[in-house]
């Protein structure tokens, strides 16, 4: 009997009900009818790269947007049941979807339980409805409650609650609140990620002057300080920890045995195909991605991925640093042995000054066979994890 290789899917769902005001994702408001359009062109994708597909086994699927569950809770079976269909996924599989509350209905949960999703990852970001309004959220805490209870009612006992820290006016017991209160609900998992103000977006517009006033090291207007940034860091791991929360990622926590493994297998470059609006795929060392405009996405003609023109094939020693910036954002960081296996030489001779410098800082351990960030390290993540590109 042959071991087929593992392989992640990821599905695109690119509409939300309106633009946040910090939003850089592949996001955009839409119609029913085009958005009937685009579930349409997906399946006839899901067939066609499954087809292509045949030599994989799907041990993960995440449905992510935007907010897939502002489509119809029959679109969302149609394209897990054509996945069913034309690709090979594991029995237990992962199957995540995103969700918005403002969008979610019983009538829709029920369809993703006979569609198979065993994992809801819902966009709640803050507890606070100052907070929610400033971050153009169409949605209040209470509608979060509702959607969180619902599920629950329905029998979903894998649930993930996105946060985010650092929002303008913030304060340090604001976001402990949310904390407090998300906690209180118990999610199997919650990823909690600072604001970042990106460039392209109404955030930037407003904030981006008080962005720089902090990296030139002076006090922002609106946006949290740095200090006070770092406090929200330390209580994050401290509430979590103290509910028994293990952080696996820099950013992720989950209580015992529901890490997400659709997120690990990315970090440990476990081949992922993306199917819909602009995204993106790592098969065989190829990094392919779909188009990102959506005339184009809906009137092309798809090519085996393999084929497509935007393939780049990543060099051995980029594939080195992908191996070595991605695993050690994973707190159990990465392994020696893996590394010989993977690419015939020792991480000694690829990069022991980097390994020594590191940890002569105090940002990096070795322990048995495994190499990872420590706390510190993990502070300064940004600049630790770049020593290796
Ligand atoms: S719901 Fe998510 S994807 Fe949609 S606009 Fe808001 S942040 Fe962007």
């Amino acid at each position: 009997m042959t071991t087929k290789q593992e392989l992640e899917l990821y599905i695109h769902i690119p509409f939300c009900v309106r633009k946040c005001r910090y939003c850089d994702f592949l996001s955009m408001p839409a119609k029913e009818e085009e958005q009937r359009r685009y579930v349409d062109r997906l399946l006839e994708e899901i067939r066609q790269q499954g087809m292509a597909c045949r030599e994989y086994q799907v041990v993960s699927v995440f449905v992510g947007g935007g907010t897939p569950s502002l489509l119809a809770g029959v679109q969302i079976w149609e394209l897990l049941e054509a996945v069913r269909n034309h690709f090979r996924l594991e029995k237990d599989a992962e199957i995540t979807i995103e969700c918005n509350p403002g969008t979610l209905t019983a009538q829709k949960l029920s369809f993703y339980k006979s569609a198979g999703i065993n994992r809801l990852s819902l966009g709640l970001q803050s507890a606070d409805d100052r907070e929610l309004h400033v971050l153009g959220r169409i949605h209040t805490y209470r509608d979060f409650l509702e959607s969180y209870d619902t599920a629950r009612k329905m029998g979903f006992a894998n649930i993930n609650v996105d946060l985010m820290s650092g929002l303008p006016g913030q304060k340090v017991e604001d976001w402990a609140n949310t904390l407090k209160k998300v906690l209180a609900l118990a999610p199997e998992h919650i990823s909690a990620y600072s604001l970042i103000v990106e460039e392209g977006t109404p955030f930037f517009e407003l904030y981006g002057e008080d962005e720089l006033r902090r990296q030139r090291g002076e006090e922002p207007r609106v946006l949290p300080t740095e200090e006070a940034e770092r406090e929200m860091y330390g209580i994050t791991l401290e509430m979590l920890k103290s509910r028994g929360y293990q952080r696996y990622e820099i950013s992720n926590y989950a209580l015992p045995h529901r890490e997400c493994r659709h997120n690990i297998g990315y970090w440990q470059l476990t081949p992922y195909l993306g199917l819909g609006l602009g995204s993106s795929s790592f098969m065989g060392n190829a990094r392919f991605s779909n188009t990102r405009k959506l005339d184009n996405y809906m009137n092309e003609e798809f090519s085996s991925k393999q084929e497509q023109a935007a393939v780049s094939y990543l060099d051995k020693k980029q594939q080195m640093e992908e191996f070595m910036f991605l695993g050690l954002r994973m707190m159990e960081g990465i392994s020696r042995e893996r590394f010989e296996d993977k690419f015939h030489m020792t991480l000694e001779s690829v990069y022991g000054p980097v390994l020594r410098r590191l940890q002569q800082q105090g940002l990096l351990e070795q322990c048995g066979g495994m190499v990872r960030l420590t706390e510190a390290g993990i502070a300064v993540s940004n600049y630790a994890l770049s020593e290796f590109i």
